[in-house]
């Protein structure tokens, strides 16, 4: 009778009862049948004294370990005649889904199991295949994501993130108020955000604005679907591409100058990257040496240093006429690579300035890029990029779960 109710709570059988337990090679195998009194017509539900037992059948599952131990589930099943409707057919099994050798609760463990530890733990613990149990996560994780429901987006951030070597990049959209991820997709071009932003605008979402880089691909992508909506260029990006004009500069003045000229420039290329308030006194006296040697890549610095005052503006208007100066600087320094900095900047006006109404940025994708990191270094799993997305999408849910 304990075994019976063994069957029932701890295998999930709730129509079997147990013939015999058997230990072989260090697993259990209870051997089972469907009790008498539930062996209803499967064709037209005729009650059990209507049912004869025809042929006979054997299927054994994996059910879930005790420990270590395997555990086995052997049904001996039947094809049961009806004498009301006169049909044949194999008694139903509820216990597992198809032609699956397992039991359902051995499937919703293993993913249960998936959401606190890697896959390549759970599939060792289990002892079954690792792909095994990666299915069975991403089949549920595809089952979860058709059920979420999306809220009221209003604001989004875009970004793209190098998922494998080589120019493999995806494009990742997050909801800025739920902090959950809404979208991704391989690439990085106009098409990897289209489609997602025709479902947005078909849902009749009531978007306000979205921050992301300069891209052009992502601009064109946004004006196509929603041609009015407020474009945020992402501070920390525009503050990039000023480390990178700066970059560029000492690299033409280092390949120019000769000497003593040269040593100055030499070794100052951490320097010139770092923000101002970030340097170390040492650091700073180094600064102001190449204040004395090379004074043109030194007011390049500090215009690139400035430039991070703009965000700092207390409303659009001032924003605005900082922005007026500074372009009116960084083209008086006669310097190829600011000249086009300031050409960029002065094109993306608008998305620059609309920073003050909104105030949102790409921030929150960079925290989810560190997490993205650790899904990257799972290894062999993310070869499957569907896979790759359904863990995205959840990375928000669960902390622990991107641990797999
Ligand atoms: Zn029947």
């Amino acid at each position: 009778m304990a075994t019976t109710s063994y069957l029932y709570h701890a295998l999930g059988l709730i129509h079997h009862l147990l013939l015999r337990t058997e230990f072989r090679g260090g697993a259990v195998y209870y051997h089972v049948a469907r009790k008498r009194e539930k062996r209803a017509c499967a064709g037209c539900g005729a009650p059990w004294w209507e049912v004869v037992l025809a042929g006979a059948f054997a299927r054994v599952f994996r059910a879930i370990p005790v420990g270590r131990r395997p555990q086995f589930v052997v049904l001996h099943g039947h094809e049961q005649r009806c004498r009301r409707c006169g049909s044949t057919l194999r008694e139903p099994i509820e216990f597992a889904k198809g032609k699956r050798r397992r039991t359902n609760s051995f499937d919703r463990f293993v993913v249960e199991l998936c959401g606190i530890a890697p896959i390549k733990q759970v599939a060792r613990l289990l002892g079954v295949g690792w792909d095994l149990v990666k299915d069975l996560f991403k089949q549920h994780l595809k089952a979860k994501l058709l059920r979420r429901k999306m809220g009221p987006v209003r604001y989004i951030a875009v970004d793209e993130f190098s998922i494998r070597k080589r120019h493999h990049y995806m494009t990742v959209v997050l909801d800025l108020e739920t902090g959950q991820i809404l979208h991704a997709h391989e690439g990085k071009d106009a098409q990897a955000l289209i489609p997602f932003l025709e479902k947005l605008k078909r849902r009749g979402a009531k978007l306000q604005a979205v921050a992301m880089d300069m891209s052009p691909a992502y601009l064109q992508a946004v004006r196509t679907v929603f041609p009015y909506l407020d474009i945020v260029h992402d501070p920390y990006h525009v503050v990039a591409l000023a480390n990178r004009a700066i970059d560029e500069t000492r690299r033409d003045m280092y390949r120019d100058f000769k000497g003593q000229e040269q040593k100055g420039i030499k070794g100052s290329r951490f320097l010139l990257l770092r923000a101002l308030d970030k340097l170390s006194p040492a650091s700073t006296s180094r600064l102001t040496d190449l204040m004395e040697m090379n004074l043109p890549l030194y007011q390049a610095y500090l215009l690139k240093e400035d430039l991070r005052m703009f965000w700092n503006s207390p409303n659009p208007w001032t924003a605005e006429s900082f922005l007026d100066s500074w372009l009116q600087q960084a083209r008086a320094l006669g310097n190829k690579h600011f000249a086009k900095l300031a050409d960029t900047l002065d094109s993306h006006r608008p998305g620059l300035l609309a920073y003050f109404s909104h105030r949102i940025t790409t921030g929150p994708l960079e925290g989810i890029n560190n997490k993205i990191k650790v899904l990257k270094r799972q290894a062999y799993g993310f070869r499957d990029n569907e896979y790759f997305k359904l863990r995205l999408y959840f990375l928000h849910d669960s902390i622990q779960a991107f641990a797999g």
